[in-house]
């Protein structure tokens, strides 16, 4: 399954399972395969492109979403569909792909605002669940998060820093932890090894290769 998720730098990730998935896409090659379902976390440039947005969409393409990006495509999208999630809704986006949209915010820095909505999403797709976290620190609600394989800030400044990942991940315990939000902007690798060595042991990191 890990063979088929495609880290396309910084939050962006293509996932190809019996849907075409895109998180947060952003960056993108012109020649991108087109997505069955795009997840966008929240409204920062670095997380909700437009014009990625419209390069990977048909009229089959189901956007999942928070309010405010909800609001700001709703009627400028050549889509099936815009779903525009609050944190703690749970729905079937389309044939069996089910997604739970869950809170992504700050504890001690402003950028993302709890009472945003911002959103990380756990979509449960041919029996896998993968939980994008969006932009966030590491905060209580995650030790609810069931899933597989997590998706996880790790460069600290406006999400949480590689240590406080890494306690994250020794919260919800997934299968496997892939380390994002690096690499552009703010973090570099070390980074992603300051959080594989801390959960050297105790969960499987996977640093995945940027693509493109
Ligand atoms: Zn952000």
């Amino acid at each position: 399954m890990l063979t088929n998720l495609h880290w396309l730098g910084h939050a962006s990730f293509r996932l190809d399972a019996s849907r075409i998935i895109y998180f947060d896409p952003w960056k993108l090659p012109k020649d991108s395969r087109k997505a069955g379902i795009i997840f966008i976390s929240h409204d920062h440039f670095d997380h909700f492109s437009k014009d990625d947005i419209a390069l990977i969409s048909t009229k089959e393409t189901v956007l999942v979403t928070d309010k405010s990006v909800g609001r700001q495509l709703e009627g400028k999208l050549v889509c099936k569909e815009i779903k525009s999630l609050k944190p703690g809704n749970k729905i079937e986006v389309s044939n069996g792909v089910k997604v739970q949209a869950v809170y992504s915010y700050n504890l001690n820095k402003e950028f993302h605002p709890k009472e945003d909505g911002k959103l990380g999403f756990i979509v449960t797709i041919d029996g896998i669940s993968i939980y994008h976290a969006g932009d966030t620190d590491y905060i209580p609600e995650m030790k609810d998060y069931a899933c597989d394989i997590a998706l996880l800030p790790v460069s600290g400044t406006y999400v949480m820093t590689a240590d406080e990942a890494a306690n994250a991940a020794l919260a919800i315990k997934p299968r496997a932890a892939i380390p994002m939000h690096y690499g552009d902007i703010v973090g570099s690798n070390s980074d992603a090894e300051v959080f594989r060595d801390s959960l050297k042991d105790k969960v499987e990191v996977r640093i995945l290769k940027k693509e493109k």
